[in-house]
């Protein structure tokens, strides 16, 4: 049996992990930190959103779709996901057409979408800001909470005979006679395996694979501001904006999560984040211009302390290391990687256990960029 090596304790990490120790393979993975305090860690809940994705991703949305509202009973725990519906607001009339436009093709790829008119969108958010004039709705969209879909992942995948271990950071990767065989950690500790390297340390995977492919991305922190319980909470779907640098969720204990993908300051020594207190009053005035009655609100907590790596056209690159086509990475989920983990990270152990890519993840190949 041969021994797979999985770099990056978050979503996908754990995801694949688990995938691969219930078909019986032997996998080790490694944690630079602690399990889910990466892009998949952190406050509040995520975005599980098909409304506005690349139409490439469309139909990995779809998959995820089936797999989200059960997926806490496979996972043996409370719901993880709630289905909330997600509303696109919009303020300006030249956003009117694509939404149509867009509306249809989410159709037609299976993502049930409605361009709403301000009516309509006031019977579903009634305190929205005069100033909205339409909405493009996606029904089945919802949040889910990122961190215990992460660490369920990872207990099953433990409890599937995976070994997982904390601490752990690759430095490089390991070739012998031009073949990757595994990493060389930042302990001096060489990890080899017979089986596949895979890469799920998001902005980690840039640095490893650089001695073969220059990828087209980098990291960046993005602004997470919560606020404190508010006694009459305005929004009650997942709500974005057309024009704004908005996404608004409504947590179950009355407190609103305000982000959209602000940027915070990075620190790589200490990896932690700082706010930029300009950038959160930027995020609450474009909430409170969108629902007037969010006016005074108080932030309780500001999190910039979870890196993601975006790429430079905002979907994902998902692929096999040139002349080593047993080191698979992804990377590059520009903030939307949450929503489609469960399908990708399905996909991914498909690939390892039937040795082919699957047809739905071609699109996101490096070649791409000629
Ligand atoms: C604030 C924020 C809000 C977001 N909102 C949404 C949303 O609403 N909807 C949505 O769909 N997506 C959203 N996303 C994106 C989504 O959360 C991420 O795309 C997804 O969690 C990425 O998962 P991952 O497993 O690839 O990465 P991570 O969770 O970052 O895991 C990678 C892990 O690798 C580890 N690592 C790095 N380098 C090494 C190394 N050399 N050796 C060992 N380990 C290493 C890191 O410590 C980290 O734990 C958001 C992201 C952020 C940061």
């Amino acid at each position: 049996m041969s021994k797979h090596l999985i770099v990056g304790g978050g979503v996908y990490g754990a995801a694949v992990a688990w995938h691969l120790a219930k078909s019986g393979e032997a996998v080790e993975l490694i944690e630079a930190g602690k399990l889910a305090t990466g892009a998949s860690g952190g406050p509040g809940r995520r975005g599980v959103r098909a409304n506005g994705r690349d139409v490439r991703e469309i139909p990995l949305m779809v998959r995820a779709r089936e797999i989200w509202p059960s997926l806490h009973e496979t996972l043996g725990t409370e719901p993880l996901f709630e289905t909330t519906g997600q509303l696109q607001l919009i303020e300006r009339e030249i956003d009117i057409a694509p939404a149509e436009a867009r509306a249809a093709l989410q159709t037609r790829l299976g993502i049930p979408s409605h361009v709403l008119s301000s009516d309509e969108v006031r019977e579903l958010e009634p305190d929205v800001s005069p100033a909205i004039r339409a909405g493009l709705f996606c029904p089945d969209d919802g949040v889910a909470f990122h961190e215990k879909t992460t660490l369920a992942y990872a207990a099953l995948a433990k409890e599937a005979g995976a070994l997982l271990r904390e601490g752990v950071e690759a430095e490089k990767l390991l070739e012998r006679n031009g073949k990757v065989l595994g990493v060389l950690t930042t302990n001096g500790d060489e990890i080899l395996v017979d089986g596949k390297v895979l890469l799920f340390c998001n902005a980690g995977v840039k640095g490893l694979v650089s001695p073969w492919v220059d990828l087209p991305v980098w990291s960046r922190t993005f602004l997470v501001a919560v606020s404190k319980p508010l006694e009459n909470n305005p929004v009650r779907h997942l709500v974005g904006h057309a024009s704004r640098t908005l996404s608004l969720k409504r947590e179950p204990d009355g407190r609103l999560m305000i982000s959209g993908g602000r940027p915070g300051i990075w620190d790589p020594e200490t990896r932690t984040g700082t706010p930029i207190q300009k950038e959160v009053d930027l995020n609450v005035a474009d909430a409170v211009a969108t629902y007037p009655s969010l006016e005074g609100m108080q932030i309780e907590t500001a999190d910039t302390n979870h890196l993601e790596a975006e790429s430079i056209d905002h979907i994902p690159i998902i692929d096999s290391l040139p002349g080593n086509t047993n080191v698979l990475y992804a990377v590059g989920w520009t903030g939307h990687g949450w929503a489609i983990a469960p399908a990708v990270a399905e996909m991914m152990a498909n690939w390892v256990l039937a040795g082919q890519k699957p047809k739905l993840l071609e699109p996101f190949a490096f070649s791409r960029f000629g």
